[in-house]
């Protein structure tokens, strides 16, 4: 009888234990785990050696893994994708994804946990990511009680390249695994504070277009600029007009942002080349405005050559990367919301925050887009609040970026992300 009673007592117990103190229970293990991922680092379509770890340790939480899904356009590359399926009865599906590619960054942070791949870093937070979705699998899996359906977690790789999604999508990811009833995910985030989660409905992040321009001239001796069509002037023209665009074709109202980064052209002082490169990338929120900027990037450098008098057969070469321009991060707003009141309700309304829409890009909106699924994602707050109101807190990318305190953004990325899917699958 007092064994019975004992018993009882502990089931009681078990149940009882709130996902706060679960959580609490697995941060020391998922500190290690985020640890071993900071120091072992690979670039965008090379992620052997982390797609393998995040595969066995999915595979030790009971889940079913399959590797190495998704293809690239390059038949010779290999796409590191995993998926990890856990079922538990009928229900709908729930898609989590984390990335796992790093960036060619020299880390500056001086942790003893640092980089131990030379020149490459996990300056935008995969590590993470992964790390809070071994920790979400854990609590799924620990919590099959409380939810019924299917959850698959997803290790993108080459996101910083935004050719990972589309990699796994054009693998048939949907058609061998099931088409989720919802896809989320968690990015980290420079501007929020360690602790908090922020939430944005509808447009979230921007489109991103790879442009090149070549602008054609006719060369000749730098001292007899009457017998040529210097490409450096109208290069200047250019990029000065272009500029023109954001200022005075479009609504002060509509985020644009049109940057040549880089300019090539030229080989001595005293001469006038034949051609010159620039290299754009341009950042939209809507569809139609991306359509219009694009349009624009076309004609004002036609212009330019026209007004200069270079032949018409010289006139610029237009040319956009298609792999290397993604479409723009829309969170379906009734998921966006669903979600954030599901999280404020584990981790406290103050500390789930609406934030601003930002104009870097992402490619998790692909999961998405084609079948038409619900997609939200959510910002995981990294910063040092003192840095952050100083002015010195490091931005994701940069060589000196490490989340502030990373035992409690893990701890807020898991129990945020735990939430969300028992919202989402509830019994
Ligand atoms: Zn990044
Ligand atoms: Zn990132």
């Amino acid at each position: 009888m007092r064994n019975l009673a004992l018993a009882l007592l502990v089931t009681t117990s078990i149940s009882a234990q709130s996902l706060e103190e679960r959580v609490a229970r697995e941060i020391p293990k998922l500190l290690d785990t985020y640890k071993t991922l900071h120091g072992m680092p690979e670039l965008s379509t090379q992620e052997a050696k982390t797609s393998s770890f995040l595969a066995t340790r999915l595979r030790e939480l009971g889940y079913e893994v399959t590797e190495r899904v998704g293809k690239y356009r390059d038949p010779n590359a290999t796409c590191y994708g995993v998926v990890a399926i856990l079922r538990n009865g009928k229900g709908p599906m729930v898609l989590v994804r984390s990335d796992m590619d790093a960036l060619p960054v020299t880390e500056q942070t001086g942790l003893p946990y640092a980089s131990q791949n030379s020149g490459v870093m996990h300056a935008c937070g995969h590590d993470v990511h992964m790390t809070t979705l071994l920790g979400t699998a854990k609590l799924l899996a620990d919590l099959k009680s409380q939810w019924h359906g299917t959850v698959m977690l997803v290790g993108q790789p080459a996101e910083e390249i935004v050719r990972g999604a589309e990699g796994m999508l054009a693998d048939g990811l949907y058609e061998r695994f099931g088409k989720p009833d919802f896809a989320i995910a968690l990015h980290d985030w420079a501007t929020l504070e360690a602790g908090k989660i922020g939430y944005r409905p509808g447009q979230f992040m921007a489109a991103t277009d790879s442009i090149n321009l070549t602008i054609r001239g006719v060369g000749g001796h730098g001292a007899s600029p009457q017998s040529t069509k210097d490409p450096v002037v109208m290069a200047a023209e250019t990029i000065v007009a272009l500029q023109t665009i954001v200022s005075r074709e479009r609504s002060p109202l509509d985020p644009v942002v049109v940057t040549v980064g880089k300019i090539e052209g030229g080989t001595k002082r005293n001469i006038i080349p034949d051609e010159v490169r620039l290299f754009l990338t341009v950042r939209t929120m809507s569809p139609t405005v991306r359509q219009r900027v694009v349009e624009s990037i076309q004609r004002i450098p036609k212009g330019i050559a026209l007004a200069n008098g270079v032949p018409e057969d010289r006139m610029p070469i237009y040319e956009r990367l298609d792999h290397e321009s993604v479409a723009s991060t829309f969170n379906d707003p009734a998921l966006t919301d669903r979600l954030a009141k599901a999280i404020a309700r584990e981790i406290g309304t103050d500390n789930v925050v609406l934030i601003d829409p930002a104009m870097v890009s992402e490619d998790f909106g692909l999961f998405g887009t084609t079948d038409q699924i619900p997609t939200a994602m959510l910002a995981l707050g990294a910063a040092d609040p003192a840095a952050l109101k100083a002015g010195a807190q490091p931005g994701l990318h940069s060589s000196k970026f490490a989340p502030v305190d990373p035992a409690l953004v893990l701890r807020t990325g898991v129990r945020g992300a735990v939430a969300g899917v028992l919202e989402l699958l509830a019994r």
